[in-house]
Parts: structure tokens; sequence; C-alpha cells
């Protein structure tokens, strides 16, 4: 089946920037070494949007590489009039980027206004300055609130990026960022478990053994908490994970908790916590588990992982997954026997 919103991503790598955060080997992640032209840029879209079908109800082209502002500010126009071209004739119906807290201020937002951007992504990474500098991003957890009340005063479409299990961070220190996160208010949030990626200053930390990446088991157990916060403040949680489709493979990862489904796992997790959270009682025969029919895989969890936890701790007899699809993804109902 056709998708109905479409992205069509333009890396722009590490141009503009003169940090060396700790995680980020941008070309190495990108597989972009020299920049973009504006006629490879006009060839990219063009070819992408003969390749979507005429049903499409959105389509937005993303200005992605987490700098982008902090560019040559002639080399952004060239990129964003090519999207904005389009963007008046119709062919496509948003643009979007991304960049650095400290990359923001009122001359940029209303080049980006003008040029037709709706939505921005801030690279937050997290809101505890000791983490900020460990990580050495160069920016404050200050800047952050800066540039999120100025774009919010321009009216962007806003998205906050956090990594947790950076450099000086811990599950106390990420679940605060996440809660500060929330009172930020953001459209949407992108969870990115931090990745010990080839070529970077976190692989030398690692090597070194002054950096522990966080376990698969643990960045499960993070993010499963920071998305249930967000759930519950009403927060969209557009991605968990760095993925495949994002240049990332196993070649690049010199450790940390990389996995091709992530996000199942993820949600997976917070499906199986509920199912415990609800039988808190000693005596159970038989439990019957009420989902939608797409979370029918994050029910039963990889290999059948959550069944199999659920037989052998609760010592059950039988377990019956129904099926009901009025009920919302990631919800379901639970009858004990
Ligand atoms: S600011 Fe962005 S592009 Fe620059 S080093 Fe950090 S993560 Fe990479």
């Amino acid at each position: 089946m056709a998708k109905d919103n479409y992205i069509i991503p333009i890396f722009v790598p590490h141009l503009g920037c003169p940090h060396d955060c700790v995680f980020c080997n941008q070309r190495e992640i990108t597989g972009v070494r020299t920049r973009l032209s504006q006629d490879e840029v006009i060839h990219k879209i063009d070819s992408y949007l003969a390749t979507i079908p005429k049903t499409a109800k959105k389509i937005e082209v993303a200005f992605y590489g987490g700098s982008f502002t902090g560019v040559d500010p002639k080399y952004q126009i060239e990129l964003l009039s090519v999207a904005k071209e389009r963007l008046v004739q119709g062919r496509i119906n948003g643009i979007r980027l991304s960049t650095r807290p400290d990359y923001i201020n009122n001359q940029i937002l209303l080049r980006l206004k003008e040029y037709g951007v709706s939505a921005i992504e801030l690279g937050v990474q997290s809101l505890r300055d000791e983490v900020l500098k460990a990580s050495t991003r160069g920016h404050s957890r200050s800047d952050v609130i800066k540039a999120v009340n100025l774009i919010r005063k321009y009216d962007f479409e806003l998205g906050l990026q956090i990594m947790p299990g950076l450099p000086a961070s811990n599950l106390e220190s990420d679940l605060a960022t996440a809660k500060e996160i929330i009172n930020l208010n953001p459209d949407f949030v992108r969870i990115y478990p931090t990745l010990v990626i080839k070529g970077t200053e976190l692989a030398e930390l690692y090597k070194a053994k002054k950096y522990t990446p966080l376990t698969l088991e643990d960045a499960v157990e993070i993010s499963s908490l920071l998305l249930e916060y967000f759930k519950e403040a009403g927060i969209k949680v557009i991605r968990i994970g760095l993925q495949p489709s994002e240049g990332v493979n196993n070649e690049q990862v010199v450790a940390g908790p990389f996995h091709s489904s992530f996000r199942q796992l993820v949600e997976s997790r917070l499906l199986l916590k509920k199912i415990e959270e609800k039988i808190k009682v000693d005596k159970i025969n038989r439990l019957v588990l009420i989902v939608n029919s797409k979370d029918m895989s994050n029910i039963r969890g990889q290999k059948n992982s959550n069944i199999n936890h659920l037989y052998d701790k609760y010592n059950l007899e039988e377990i019956d997954i129904k099926v009901n699809d009025n009920l919302a993804r990631g919800s379901l109902t639970i009858n004990i026997e």
C-alpha cells in the first residue's frame, strides 16, 4: 500500500560546522564527503518527486545534517530556493531542516520564513550542561531554551532530538532531560541512543576505555521510559534509534545499541511493561491480550520474547492474543483469568 507522507532527504554534511561533537562523524554517517551543488539538489529532488505516487498527501523536502543554518548563507539560499520553487509550484507541501540550538537567531529565522521552511529540528541531545560539555557540543542548556523560544515566536513547527547515553550522562540525567523537553512542548521528538561511530572522538574514548556505551538492553529500557513520558504528554516520537536507511550500518558502528528494528524493540518493551503492571497478582492461569492488529508483532516481541518471558515468569497456562482494530495502536486490553 502506498504511503501518505513522503520526505525527500537532502544531506548537508558538516558544512559550516566548526564543532566536533564527540559522537559525530557526518561524513561517515551520510556517506557524503563534498557539498551538493544546486544542480545536484535540483536533480535529487526532481528524481525523487518522479517516484512519488500522485496519491501522496504530504511531500516535504528535508535538509538534514545537523547544522544547516550554520552553513554559508549564500549556499543556504541556493538550496532553499530550489525547495521553495517546488513549494510555490505545489509539487511539495513543506520544507524542514535540522540545525544546532546556537545557530538560531532572528535574522536566520526571518530567512527561513522567507524561503517557506515550516519545521525546524534542533539537535538538543541533552539538557544537562555537564553532559553537553563532556560531549563537546559547544552549546549550553540556555542556548536551547533561547532557540526554542525564538522558534516558537516565529511560529515554526518544532522538533527536538535527544541522545540518551552520552558521556557523563546516566539514567537520571536522561530522564531529567526528557522532562524538561516536555516542558518545552515541542511538536515532535526523536530519540537517538548514542552509538560509537568509526572515526569519531567517541570511538577513541571507547578504545581507551574512557567511555562505556549503553548496552542494547539498557538503551531499550531507557528509550521505553522516554517513549512513555512523551506519549503521556501527547508529544509525537517520530523516530527512535538510527536506522540503516539513515546511512548507518554495522560496519560503521564500533559499539553501542545499534539494532535495525530498534523502535520495535522499544514499543514491544512498553507493551510488556503495561502487561506486567496489570498482572500484579500471584495466581494467574490464563491471560487474554487484545490489541490492534498492527501491534501483533510488538506484543509478541522479537522471536516471541515477550510471550516467553510472561510464560516463564508467571507460570501461565495460556496466553491468548486477540485483535480489535478499534483500539489505538500501542494500547491494549488485558483480561486475567
Ligand atoms: S554540531 Fe552537528 S555537524 Fe557539527 S560536529 Fe556536532 S553533530 Fe556534527
